[in-house]
């Protein structure tokens, strides 16, 4: 069958649901698309089942984009309070864990029945699961979408299709496809929010330890975040480690690569703390156990070759131990992937969309909301709070 619609969006993901429900209920005729068998699954499994919906403290600072003013309007205009009043409205019990983010307290299943409720009120008309065959633009018809479910058109078109991260669950390259269709440039995805392998020689030396904790500050460019890494298999992990892998390759993606700088005394002063300690007969790795997990601290202080006593060294051995502590610079040897991003850096080029809208400018009609665009979130509900803003945007301009 053939159905003409005011707007179709494609992904009813978190971006997608918010705008296709706010545009329904501006009177817009609204069909919402998607290919997976099941609703929204990223906000289902994120936030470990109770979906990291937003955090009290949001700010353009805490994005990554070429250009990083690019969210602030949208930010500005659908901000964390405007879901928090939403979520309240809809009677979900929710927490703030830490840092700022907010979590539900039983469900993120909660979150999905919530927008599913808001498309309802719009009367949001559902093609899923539906294929996307192909999208063509008409002078006369406007954007014609063909699915084997029929084909839709309208005169406005979303693309609310996400990024590249967790492909198992229905992530694709399709936003990007549409954005080459129309001429729109794309920043080169890259997986963000990333567990960071390393090269044999560390891993050989820490995957022994795979499980072990320990707080950082991690630093790499403009990023600098104090949270908890983690010793993983493969390399290293935790919340610094994923925070700072969206600062790593952004700088790759510069083509001026930097190392990761992990400050294992977090901001405190080592070479104060070593000096105190200068007289010890103790070994640095055991030593260290004061400050670190004791088997992390052995392994480290073998890595770096520091096996005398304190009290052994030259004092300027115990200033390069204290430099190594408070500047452990890692080249990470990549990451682990899109399978095990969170998000995706890069994306369809804000120069080539609205801030206030996220229309493409050279294509009347045509919005990318979402991770699909050029802005990347910090962890911490930041990526879910540009997805419900930017789906704001676009659904007041449709
Ligand atoms: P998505 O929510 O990914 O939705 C895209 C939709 O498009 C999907 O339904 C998909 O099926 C559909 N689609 C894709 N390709 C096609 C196609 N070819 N045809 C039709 N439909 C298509 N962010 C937070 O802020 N807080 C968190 O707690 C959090 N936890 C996360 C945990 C995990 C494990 C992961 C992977 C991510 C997490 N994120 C979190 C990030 C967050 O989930 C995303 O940034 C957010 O979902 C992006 O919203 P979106 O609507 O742009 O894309």
């Amino acid at each position: 069958f053939n159905q003409s619609v005011d707007v179709i969006v494609i992904g009813a993901g978190a971006a997608g649901m918010m705008c296709a429900a706010q545009a329904g209920q501006r009177g817009r005729r609204v069909v919402l698309v998607d290919h997976a068998e099941k609703r929204a699954e990223k906000i289902r499994i994120s936030g470990g089942g109770r979906c990291n919906f937003t955090n009290l403290n949001v700010s353009a600072a805490n994005f990554l984009s070429s250009n990083p003013h690019f969210c602030r309007s949208a930010l500005a205009r659908y901000t964390p309070q405007d879901f928090i009043a939403l979520v309240q409205r809809h009677g979900i019990r929710y927490h703030e864990k830490t840092l700022g983010q907010l979590f539900c307290d039983e469900s993120s299943a909660q979150i999905i029945e919530m927008l599913e409720r808001e498309c309802a009120d719009g009367q949001v008309h559902w093609a899923q699961p539906a294929r996307v065959l192909d999208v063509a633009h008409e002078a006369a018809a406007g954007y014609r979408v063909r699915t084997d479910r029929g084909e839709f058109d309208a005169p406005s078109l979303v693309i609310a299709t996400g990024g590249l991260s967790i492909p198992k669950i229905g992530a694709t390259d399709f936003g990007y496809r549409i954005a080459h269709q129309f001429d729109i440039p794309v920043v080169t995805p890259r997986p963000a929010l990333v567990p960071l392998t390393l090269d044999r020689a560390t891993l050989d030396a820490l995957a022994p330890l795979a499980g072990v904790a320990f707080t950082v500050e991690a630093r790499c460019g403009d990023g600098r975040f104090r949270e908890q890494a983690l010793v993983t298999h493969k390399g290293l992990s935790g919340p610094a480690i994923l925070q700072i892998s969206s600062y790593w390759q952004a700088a790759c993606a510069a083509g001026h690569p930097e190392p990761v700088v992990l400050d294992l005394f977090a901001g405190d002063d080592a070479d104060a703390w070593l000096d105190a300690h200068a007289n010890s007969n103790a070994l640095p790795g055991n030593l260290l156990a004061e400050r670190l997990p004791r088997r992390f601290a052995r392994a480290w202080a073998q890595l770096q070759g520091a096996e005398r006593a304190l009290a052994q060294m030259s004092e300027r051995e115990r200033q390069a131990l204290a430099q190594a502590l408070s500047h452990w610079a890692l080249t990470p040897s990549g990451t682990q992937g899109f399978a095990k991003a969170e998000v995706t850096l890069g994306g369809v080029d804000t120069r080539a969309l609205s801030s206030k809208t996220m229309a493409a400018t050279a294509r009347p009609g045509l919005y990318f909301i979402g991770e699909v665009v050029d802005v990347t979130g910090h962890l911490g509900g930041y990526n879910f709070q540009w997805a419900w803003a930017s789906g704001h945007a676009a659904a007041q301009a449709l």
